[in-house]
């Protein structure tokens, strides 16, 4: 069902508006975790002010370690759908268990389901049987084949509204905290008909290649970036290395467009 031999038109998602998979550069900015309705009214306002509408971030942590900030959970769905309700913007939020899809229906405009699930079948269906576009993002050793059958669990249950996310591979290299695989993006756009974002955050873990990587990302072919931004990254309760601040959102924002390789 994702395959581009059997359906050649490329699948285009309405996020309430905005348009993902059409040609135009999308971009996906928020913080990683929600830690605050003050937090996230801070960054989704920047946002606001440069277009942007497509505001992710996380309530539920999936973290390495049981004693880092799992998240406000459901209360942080509800910041997230406050601050959007009150600017207009566009919820991306990751939900790792099946038993929550039901609840995030009425908080979040896209269930991103995280790299550490990307093999969770039963949340995979779970989200395939529901009305809601789903962000997939491709498992930590996940060969570009496991995410296709990844994806068709989704689209196997009925829902057509997905879109797929590469996020960096586990490797050898330690200079960045995983290996963007930047031409999974052609395959995947090659392989299926589905939408293809690039995760610059969680792929390089670095704040110095965020930049680079995006542009890498929409200059072979990527049809949205993510990125996480934080008022305050130093005390940010997540990925504290990687997150940008407003300032340097602003400027990365700008880089982007005079590089010509986003729209806008
Ligand atoms: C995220 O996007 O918040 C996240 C945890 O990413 P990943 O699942 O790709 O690690
Ligand atoms: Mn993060």
């Amino acid at each position: 069902l994702v395959s581009r031999k059997k359906h050649p038109d490329n699948t285009v998602v309405d996020l309430k508006g905005v348009m993902m998979g059409d040609g135009q550069q999308r971009l996906v900015m928020g913080p990683c975790a929600v830690e605050s309705y003050e937090q996230v009214l801070t960054v989704a306002k920047a946002l606001k002010e440069r277009g942007i509408k497509l505001l992710r971030g996380g309530a539920f942590k999936p973290r390495t370690s049981p004693y880092d900030f799992q998240g406000l959970g459901l209360e942080g769905l509800q910041i997230l759908k406050k601050v959007a309700d009150e600017l207009d913007m566009v919820v991306i939020s990751e939900i790792v268990s099946p038993a929550d899809i039901e609840t995030a229906l009425d908080y979040v405009d896209v269930i991103q389901i995280g790299a550490r699930n990307m093999q969770n079948f039963e949340l995979l269906k779970t989200a395939g049987a529901v009305d809601k576009p789903v962000l997939l993002k491709r498992g930590l050793s996940a060969t570009i084949q496991e995410f296709i059958h990844a994806a068709e669990y989704i689209v196997a249950k009925g829902n057509n509204n997905l879109m797929l996310c590469e996020r960096g591979i586990r490797t050898y290299e330690t200079a960045t905290r995983n290996t963007l695989d930047i031409s999974a993006v052609p395959i995947l756009k090659q392989e299926t008909h589905l939408p293809v974002l690039v995760d610059v955050t969680h792929s390089t873990g670095r704040r110095d290649l965020l930049l680079p990587t995006a542009k890498a990302a929409f200059a072979i072919g990527a049809d949205a970036v993510m990125a996480e931004v934080h008022p305050d990254p130093a005390v940010a309760l997540s990925d504290s290395a990687q997150q940008m601040d407003i300032p340097q959102f602003n400027k990365f924002v700008d880089d982007l467009l005079a590089s010509g390789l986003y729209k806008g």
